[in-house]
């Protein structure tokens, strides 16, 4: 996990629909009516006084900023004496409008980041008790209205009219010529790509907040699962959550020799029902009743393992959810399609996601799915796991958990290892430098980074929190206990300094600081993987085991096959709702249902043999992420690319501050600077198949 402050106002650009309040509280879609004459008088003038050299430089500055004005920025009086005041000529204006914006920007993005991480330090590190008003200095963003406050007093404005807006194909087809100061113009302009309204956001938000509700609070309690005969296969006081508890306790259901697969079993019985929403309305989050997700039939619970009773008013019956979570879903798109006009180089939340927040064409995305779903590798796998099962595939075996190996020491052995090496987290500081150099950085290097990165103690597992301008320090937050750090809070604290690395070396050590960061969270991931994969190397034992790398490509693979199957059930929803924008709750269930059947039946019937299964719709990503998901197949393509990459190379430390020296630019763009190729699935699907000649050997 990373909190990266580098990102700060790009997440913006994701996050202030759903956060921001606006200032303005009119939404006027209709420009102004004397615009039009207003723009081609300036276009005369704007010509006739810095030369026809400039008129696309004009044309366009003044197109982008008509399209964003509205009557109460100004009449067009004001309108036409900003531009002729603000519009940058020569190049020599426009090189110190550059400057000040990005040292400017800079300035506020930093210093922002560093209130965050100050307002959120007593919630997040281990300081003691937390307050109520802790906490809401922790849920407080202070940039929530920095891109209502730039339209106001109209710098977004004069960046409109002097910087371009863009396209993705753009980006993608022109960028591979742009200088570096071209691509961080472009960066700087995308930060005021859209202007919505306050209501809009407010809509968004209210969206977010009701499909996180649905979401947090449907849980089952699994002790009053009936089967067939009247026992409860799960212990007293499980609560688990749909989905991602539901599919971690199937996970761990392979462990349990006797009654794992009834176990299983069930599970996928209940999932079904929910993406089916024949589950009975009274069973979700209530301990009082007893259900058996076969016969759907529900009784009085004849157990009480909770003390809470949460539905006692309704009456008892099987009496279906009433597609509740359909129209939860359908709140979602409409609040999005509520954004659409005010998006105009991207508008559909389809395109935002695609275009902007990934920068990877959907179909470039959609192929790179279609060659895993399709690979030949699918079956053989399949095969093995078959197996090493002893039993044909059952559906839910897309959540098959068994590729691992054992280490050489017992977690108990490392634990005491790393306590003596690290009885406080200052002493894990004072050893970064001396870890960096064994990762391959020099000495120079490796002190210089470890100087930029402070190292304090958390409440939680541990994160990463980067520094949003030069002058401030990345943080890394990890566990230690009274007795010392143990092992599994030193593995984590590895995978972090990952991140604080590329945090510190994408932002220092980059020549233009919009475009400071990676293209997204995928690739700080695979580098913080990377790290975290040699965590024993860093504290000087070796415990290599031949089969434990293999081992991890086939879970990667088979990981990446589910989730792909589940990204295109997610890519076609959002299709689907923007082709029937007024439908119901239950004719988007009808959807769904087909949608995922359909999905399942060409990718996963030909190994799994069985028709018609609803399984991949059951993510909760899907009702309340807004097209986030497909995000998680391409992060396994990508931190494969890296990984592969890196381990051929053999230098982590000088293939890591070669790579991120590329900055935010796309990610096409930076993996083909980083390893040669765009991004996509050959190295996923190569680095599977020595896996598996590997293990056959
Ligand atoms: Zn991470």
């Amino acid at each position: 996990m990373s909190k990266s402050g580098n990102f700060f106002f790009i997440s913006i650009l994701a996050l202030f629909l759903i956060f921001a309040a606006g200032t303005y509280m009119k939404a006027q879609t209709l420009q102004p009516a004397w615009m039009k004459d207003s723009q081609l008088k300036l276009e005369k003038e704007l010509i006739g006084k810095y030369g026809v050299s400039q008129s696309t430089r004009i044309q366009k500055g003044l197109k982008q900023t008509a399209g964003f004005w509205r009557e109460d920025d100004g009449n067009a009086d004001i309108f036409e004496n900003f531009i002729l005041t603000n519009f940058a000529g020569d190049q020599a204006t426009l090189d110190v409008m550059f400057t000040r914006f990005e040292n400017l920007l800079e300035k506020l993005n930093g210093h922002l980041n560093e209130i965050s991480l100050s307002f959120r330090e007593q919630s997040e590190l281990d300081h003691g008790h937390i307050y109520p008003f802790d906490e809401t200095f922790a849920a407080y963003s202070p940039g929530a209205h920095i891109t209502d406050d730039f339209f106001n007093n109209k710098l977004a404005f004069i960046v409109l009219l002097n910087f371009p807006l863009t396209t993705l194909n753009e980006r993608l087809t022109d960028g591979e010529q742009w200088s570096r100061r071209q691509w961080a113009e472009v960066r700087l302009a995308q930060r005021f790509a859209k202007r919505i309204p306050a209501e809009v956001n407010m809509a968004v938000a209210e969206a977010v907040f009701i499909t996180d509700q649905y979401i947090s609070e449907y849980n089952i309690y699994m002790h009053h699962l009936i089967d067939a005969k009247g026992s409860r296969l799960f212990p007293p006081k499980m609560r688990l959550l749909a989905h991602w508890n539901l599919r971690d306790e199937l996970k761990a259901d392979y462990q349990d020799k006797k009654q794992g697969i009834a176990k299983q079993k069930m599970i996928q019985q209940v999932m079904d029902r929910i993406v089916t929403q024949t589950i009975p309305e009274i069973v979700v989050n209530n301990p009082d009743v007893d259900w058996n997700p076969f016969t759907n039939e529900v009784k009085p619970a004849a157990v009480k393992d909770f003390d809470v009773s949460l539905k006692s008013n309704l009456k008892i019956s099987n009496t279906p959810e009433p597609d509740t979570r359909y129209a939860a879903l359908l709140k979602a798109f409409l609040a999005s399609k509520q954004v659409d006009p005010y998006s105009p180089t991207a508008p559909t939340l389809i395109a935002r996601q695609f275009d902007e927040n990934r920068e990877i064409p959907e179909d470039q995305v959609k192929a790179m799915l279609e060659s895993v779903l399709n690979s030949p590798l699918v079956p053989k796998i399949a095969k093995l796991i078959e197996e090493r099962l002893g039993r044909p595939l059952e559906p839910y075996d897309i959540w098959y958990d068994g590729f691992r190996s054992k280490g050489k020491y017992s977690e108990a052995q490392l634990d005491e290892i790393v306590k003596k090496r690290y009885p406080a987290p200052d002493a894990y500081k004072t050893d970064m430098p001396n870890m960096l150099m064994k990762l391959g950085f020099s000495k120079d290097r490796a002190e210089y980074i470890a100087g930029n990165i402070l190292v304090d103690p958390a409440r939680g597992s541990g994160h990463a929190a980067g520094a949003g301008m030069r002058s401030a320090k990345a943080h890394l937050r990890t566990r230690v206990g009274k007795d010392g750090m143990d092992y599994k809070g030193f593995n984590i604290a590895v995978h972090e300094m990952g991140h604080n690395v590329e945090q510190t070396l994408s932002l220092n050590d980059i020549d233009h600081y919009f475009l400071s960061g990676v293209p997204n969270t995928a690739f700080t991931e695979a580098i913080a993987f990377v790290f975290q994969a040699h965590d024993l190397d860093l504290i000087g034992i070796s415990a290599a085991d031949p089969q434990s790398d293999a081992l991890k490509a086939l879970n990667n693979f088979w990981m990446t096959y589910e989730i792909a199957g589940v990204s295109l059930v997610d890519m076609e929803i959002w299709h689907w709702m923007y082709n029937h924008p007024e439908s119901s709750p239950t004719e988007l269930k009808s959807a769904m249902i087909q949608i995922a059947k359909d999905i399942w039946n060409t990718y996963f019937t030909p190994v799994f043999k069985k028709k018609d299964v609803v399984l991949l719709a059951i993510y909760s990503h899907i009702i309340h992420s807004f097209l986030y998901i497909p995000d998680y197949a391409i992060g396994h393509m990508i931190s494969s690319q890296i990984e592969g990459h890196i381990r051929k190379s053999g230098n982590i430390g000088a293939e890591v501050e070669r790579m991120v020296k590329a900055g935010s630019i796309t990610p096409n763009l930076w993996m083909k600077n980083a390893v040669g190729k765009p991004v996509g699935s050959e190295e996923l699907l190569n680095s599977t198949k020595l896996a598996l000649e590997k293990l056959k050997k």
